[in-house]
């Protein structure tokens, strides 16, 4: 087999990027399966939060122009508790906000500045050990054919609905329980401020909350409620409250997307691995409260990747290194969505 690697990451998001530049810099051969086409289209609100931002320059430099949509910088989440009462919440004490971002653009020069090498519409599928290697399959669909490569470490970065999880450890998620996002992205206008994020956390609107941004002149707009609820309804409730109370006029839609979210994060039940394998990101559980996810993505990404090269070198178990490099952001987590829940006033995730 020509491709041996010494670490395989599946999946090209904040989570496998941070990894795969960690790997590399520690002189770690390695290789980024991601299964769509790069740059890939994300579902996010593409906020870089002060953390995100501070993880992003250190490891990979400034964030280039290239990758803002406008307005560039947001100065904070506007939370609505009802169709006329809000709190500010600034992204930065200093007022400095955040950058808002197209994260298409965003992963895609994360990943190429990683120094991994990187083949897209690679999509991870299984894998065999021997020993202490791992033989990773995938399926490379423009060459329309199956292929391996091996390595002695594999990470699974490949976001919430994680295949290496579900291969490791089925019992654990039969007990995952998941919710359904959906996203609008319309031309048109309306009278929220575009500088904020704004939050309707009236459970009409969404069984976990809804949300509105601005990106390029785009009206963004979703919702989200548990898997099997039916999401439409809250939908239509929460942009007739959108148009009626803040004039939002709808012209030409551009994109309608949907995807799953799971409560490892709420619950603490996170699934940082086994042997050599490794998860991160989302595929662990990390997510905060409110779904921002990219600052714990790349910090346990990070975390991972220097489990690994630490193993490596000492020759002690991966996993417990990861377990103990991680516990300060695995307490983070479970902190925020605490705070979340005071915030809104209710349990964020009623699943
Ligand atoms: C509506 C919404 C808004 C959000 N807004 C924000 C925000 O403003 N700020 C913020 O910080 N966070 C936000 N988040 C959360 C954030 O998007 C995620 O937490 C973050 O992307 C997780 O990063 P990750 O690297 O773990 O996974 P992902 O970014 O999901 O990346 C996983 C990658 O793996 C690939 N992949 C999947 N399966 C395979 C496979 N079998 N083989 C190869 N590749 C595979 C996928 O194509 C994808 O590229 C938002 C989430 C949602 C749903």
């Amino acid at each position: 087999m020509k491709d041996t690697y010494d670490s395989i990451v599946a999946g090209s998001g904040p989570s496998g990027a941070a990894a795969a530049k960690k790997l590399t810099d520690g002189g770690f051969k390695t290789l980024v399966l991601e299964k769509k086409k790069l740059p890939r289209y994300k579902m996010c609100s593409g906020i870089i939060f002060k953390k995100s931002q501070e993880i992003t320059e250190q490891h990979f430099g400034t964030i280039p122009d290239s990758v803002y949509a406008k307005p560039n910088i947001l100065k904070g989440v506007r939370f609505w508790r009802n169709d006329e009462n809000y709190s500010d919440w600034p992204f930065s004490k200093n007022s400095e906000g955040a950058p808002n971002i197209w994260r298409s653009e965003y992963d895609y020069w994360l990943v190429s500045n990683s120094g991994a090498d990187i083949m897209d519409c690679c999509e991870f599928k299984g894998f065999e050990l021997e020993d202490d290697v791992i033989i990773v399959h995938y399926f490379d669909s423009l060459k329309n054919k199956m292929l391996r490569a091996k390595c002695r470490y594999l990470i699974g970065a490949e976001g919430c609905k994680s295949s290496i999880r579900a291969m490791l450890a089925p019992e654990f998620e039969r007990n995952v329980k998941w919710f359904i996002a959906y996203q609008n992205y319309y031309e048109g206008q309306s009278r929220l401020d575009p500088d904020f994020y704004h939050g309707f956390l009236d459970q009409k609107y969404g069984e976990v909350y809804a949300w509105f941004s601005v990106k390029d002149g785009l009206q963004v707009f979703g919702t989200s409620v548990r898997k099997g609820g039916k999401i439409f309804p809250f939908l239509k409730e929460y942009q007739g409250m959108l148009e009626k109370v803040h004039g939002l006029s709808l012209k030409k839609p551009v994109r309608k997307v949907s995807c799953l979210g799971n409560n490892m994060c709420t619950t603490g039940n996170f699934y940082l691995g086994k042997g050599n394998i490794l998860l991160a990101g989302e595929a662990a559980g990390f997510l905060n409260a409110f779904g921002e996810g990219i600052s714990c993505a790349l910090s346990s990404g990070l975390s991972a990747a220097e489990a690994i090269c630490a193993g490596s070198n000492s020759g002690n178990d991966v996993i417990s290194i990861y377990h103990e490099l991680t516990k300060k952001e695995r307490r983070q987590t479970s902190v925020s969505w605490k705070m979340g829940a005071k915030i809104a006033g209710r349990d964020l995730m009623p699943l």
